[in-house]
């Protein structure tokens, strides 16, 4: 590998995360690979062949940028469109494909939507404690008179929970939960049938089986993370200790250059570090545009030859110093692991998370477009 950096995927990962949560799902329920966001930072086309190929029922994205892209690669593929677009009653022309399934929040989207051609599929989005997109039970009732009015219909209905990854006792999802069973009578009672009903991301995914309804939306956990250490928690505490999450990605670099430094040298910007004896110090070629935190300045470590090498100094933009006086042979072109196994050692996007003080979606949704991506197994 001649780069200075780059991403290894998995596709066996892929495929076992897919089937563990199959294993979960009723024969019917759709399964959605969310892979908004450059694939969480994994490669977005890259990530889209895997999680095709694995078997999933449809692609999950945030805007019809991506969904366009997609459909270049895939004529055919089911892509469920998360985000909202403004100005879409401008855009009709964008959105006529009948396999795109739009998620909107307002009568306008829908009246826009209604007029292309082909018509794409519409699921209307509650709000039930999210506090984001959709509308509340409160208002819906007004909002599906005035479709009726026009002769507008619905294809689905959706929402999402707002703490299921932040918590141990699920009371708000639960009551998440009642709202949308609310909305759902509401919707079957004004004469809308047949409807597409979705809830679930990966944590409600595991954790709530009564809330999977025709269709899962699975970001996270398709790339082998949790999505919290409460989740996993929940989830063993009710009693499936054996679901299994593979990360995968690896994040990996190669040395470019060694120094040997006296004692009392400095390393960096700001010359926050100082060396206490002689000290070898490996540069990296990955700094924050690369996407690598730089709340990780004296703080984390990478892999070099199966040790743990602390990264000294401040992150730099485009380079990290590690210290690898405790290395043997150490060299120039040496394979440094970021994120992944090397030996017996493993760092993880949590262990980045946890150093940033942020979350594993985080740490590696900023992971740069421009660090290559390959499939290695
Ligand atoms: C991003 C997203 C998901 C995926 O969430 P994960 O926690 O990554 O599984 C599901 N639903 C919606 C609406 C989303 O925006």
């Amino acid at each position: 590998m001649n780069h200075r950096t780059w991403i290894e995927l998995s596709s066996r990962a892929v495929a076992s995360n897919l089937k563990n949560f199959r294993d979960l799902l009723k024969p019917t329920t759709l399964l959605t690979a969310v892979i908004k966001s450059n694939a969480y930072g994994h490669g977005f086309m890259e990530m889209a062949e895997l999680a095709f190929k694995a078997g999933a029922d449809l692609f999950g994205v945030n805007s019809i940028e991506e969904a366009k892209l997609l459909r270049s690669r895939f004529p055919e593929s089911k892509i469920l469109i998360m985000g909202e677009t403004p100005e879409i009653q401008s855009r009709t022309k964008e959105f006529s494909d009948s396999n795109f399934w739009v998620i909107v929040s307002r009568p306008e989207s829908v009246r826009a939507l209604d007029s292309c051609k082909p018509r794409p599929q519409i699921h209307l989005k509650v709000d039930t404690g999210m506090g984001r997109l959709g509308s509340s039970n409160s208002e819906l009732e007004q909002i599906l008179n005035e479709l009726i009015s026009e002769k507008l219909f619905v294809d689905g209905i959706a929402t999402h929970f707002a703490s299921t990854e932040d918590v141990i006792e699920q009371k708000y999802s639960k009551l998440q939960l009642d709202q949308f069973k609310k909305a759902v009578q509401t919707l079957e009672a004004k004469g809308f049938s047949k409807l597409v009903k979705h809830a679930c991301a990966s944590a409600s995914t595991m954790l709530f089986p009564d809330a999977h309804y025709d269709l899962v939306r699975i970001g996270i956990s398709l790339y082998g993370l949790w999505p919290s250490l409460q989740t996993r928690l929940s989830l063993h505490l009710t009693g499936k200790t054996d679901f299994q999450l593979e990360p995968v990605m690896s994040w990996k670099a190669k040395v470019v250059h060694i120094r040997n430094l006296h004692a009392d040298s400095f390393v960096g910007y700001g010359s926050t570090f100082q060396t206490s004896a002689q000290t070898k110090i490996a540069v990296i070629p990955v700094g924050y545009y690369e996407g690598l935190d730089r709340k990780l300045s004296n703080n984390g470590s990478m892999l070099i030859r199966g040790k743990r090498a602390k990264i000294v100094g401040r992150i730099c933009m485009n380079m990290t110093m590690l210290d690898v006086t405790h290395i043997p042979g150490i060299s120039v072109g040496d394979t440094v692991t970021i994120i992944g196994k090397d030996g017996e050692e493993e760092v993880t996007a949590d262990d980045h998370a946890n150093w940033a003080y942020t979350i594993n979606y985080e740490v590696t949704t900023r992971i740069s477009e421009s660090v290559p991506k390959y499939v290695v197994d």
